[in-house]
C-alpha cells in the first residue's frame, strides 16, 4: 500500500515543524526516517497515523486521503509510537487481545492473531507476564505485536530500537525487515547504522524539510563530491612533500592526517583525480609512497553535512 506525503505544514504556535514535507513511500518499502532531535519526524508519522492534522496538504495512504477518511486509513496502519506507551499491569496475551478488539480483529480470528503475534515477536515465554515484569526489549516486541495484530498493510515505527542493548538491536532489526517483507514500513531512528541496516530507502528530513531522499548509496555517492585521497610518502621532509603535493595541478587543498607524520589528506579539484600525479612525483622525486587510499564518506558523514 503507497503512501504520498503532500505538502503537508504543521505549526506549534510561531514555529513550523513541517514546512511543505513531501515524499512517496512504495507498497514492500522499508524506508528510514532520518533527522535531528526536533527535525518533525514525530510530528510527520502523527500525521499519517491520523493523530493530527496539518494545517495544509494532504496525506493519501492506499489512495484514500487522512483528511477525508481517517477511519479507513487507520484501518491499514500499525502504529508503534515513540516510548511505547503500554499498560504494565495487563499480561502480554490479554493486552493483545484487548487491542486486536479495539483494531476489529474478528472474534472467531483474535485468538489466532494473537498467537501468531506472539511466535513472530518471540514472546512465547513471556506471554503470561505483566507487562510491566517485562525487559526492555520485551516491551519493545509487545509494542511491535500490537501494531501488528489487526494484519495492517503499512507499518509506522517510531524509533523502535531506542534503548535496546545490541543484541535485541538486532533481533528487533531482523524482525521489522522479516515483516518488511510484505509490509509498507516507515521507521525513524538516530542510529544510522540502523538505517542503513534495514532501510532500502532514506529521507533525511530537518527544520520540517526534505534535505535528502535516496538508496543509502545514493546519499553516499552524492555528498561524496571531490575525489579525497589519504597519502603516505616516506623519504621526504614533512614540509617539502606538504609544498609539492599542494604544487600538482589537479590538487585543491592538502591537509595533514592526524594518524601519523607522513601522512596527507589530499583533496582533488572538482571532476580531476591527483592519484597518478601524486604517484609521478613520488617517482620524481625518490620518495616512497607508502598509502594511496580513497576517503569514503558514511552515511553520518552525509548526516551531519545536511543536518548542520
Ligand atoms: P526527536 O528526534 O527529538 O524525537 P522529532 O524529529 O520527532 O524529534 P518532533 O517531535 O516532530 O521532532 O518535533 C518537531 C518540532 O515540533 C520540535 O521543535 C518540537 O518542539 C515541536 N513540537 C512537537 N510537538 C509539539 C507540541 N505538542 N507542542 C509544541 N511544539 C511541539
Amino acid at each position: 500500500m503507497d503512501i504520498l506525503v503532500e505538502n503537508i505544514t504543521k505549526s506549534y504556535g510561531s514555529q513550523k515543524a513541517l514546512d511543505n514535507l513531501s515524499f512517496k513511500v512504495k507498497t514492500g518499502e522499508i524506508l528510514g526516517f532520518l533527522g535531528p532531535n526536533g527535525a518533525g519526524k514525530t510530528t510527520t508519522m502523527k500525521a499519517i497515523t491520523c493523530f493530527l492534522s496539518p494545517e495544509q496538504g494532504d496525506i493519501k495512504v492506499g489512495g484514500r486521503s487522512v483528511r477525508e477518511k481517517p477511519d479507513e486509513v487507520k484501518k491499514d496502519i500499525g502504529y508503534l509510537p515513540e516510548n511505547n506507551p503500554l499498560y504494565l499491569d495487563m499480561p502480554v496475551i490479554d493486552y493483545l487481545a484487548f487491542v486486536g478488539e479495539l483494531q476489529g480483529v474478528p472474534k472467531e480470528k483474535l485468538k489466532d492473531r494473537i498467537k501468531l503475534m506472539i511466535k513472530v515477536c518471540g514472546l512465547t515465554k513471556e506471554k503470561h507476564k505483566k507487562i510491566g515484569e517485562l525487559s526492555k526489549g520485551y516491551r519493545q516486541r509487545v509494542g511491535l505485536a500490537q501494531a501488528l495484530i489487526h494484519d495492517p498493510a503499512v507499518l509506522i515505527l517510531d524509533e523502535p530500537t531506542t534503548g535496546l542493548d545490541p543484541n535485541q538491536i538486532i533481533e528487533i532489526r531482523e524482525l521489522i525487515k522479516e515483516i518488511g517483507k510484505e509490509k509498507t514500513v516507515i521507521l525513524s531512528s538516530h542510529i544510522l547504522a540502523e538505517v542503513e541496516a534495514t532501510c532500502d530507502r532514506v529521507v533525511i528530513i530537518n527544520n520540517g524539510k526534505i534535505v535528502a531522499d535516496g538508496t543509502p548509496e545514493q546519499l553516499r555517492q552524492k555528498a561524496q563530491g571531490n575525489e579525497s585521497l589519504k597519502v603516505g610518502i616516506e623519504g621526504g621532509e614533512k614540509n617539502d612533500v606538504y609544498t609539492a603535493l599542494n604544487e600538482l595541478s589537479p590538487v585543491a587543498v592538502v591537509d595533514f592526517a592526524d594518524d601519523g607524520d607522513n601522512t596527507f589528506i589530499v583533496e582533488s579539484k572538482p571532476g580531476m583525480s591527483s592519484a597518478k600525479a601524486i604517484f609521478d612525483l613520488c617517482v620524481e622525486k625518490g620518495w616512497y609512497l607508502t598509502q594511496l587510499t580513497p576517503q569514503e564518506k558514511n552515511l553520518e558523514d552525509v548526516f551531519r553535512e545536511l543536518t548542520n
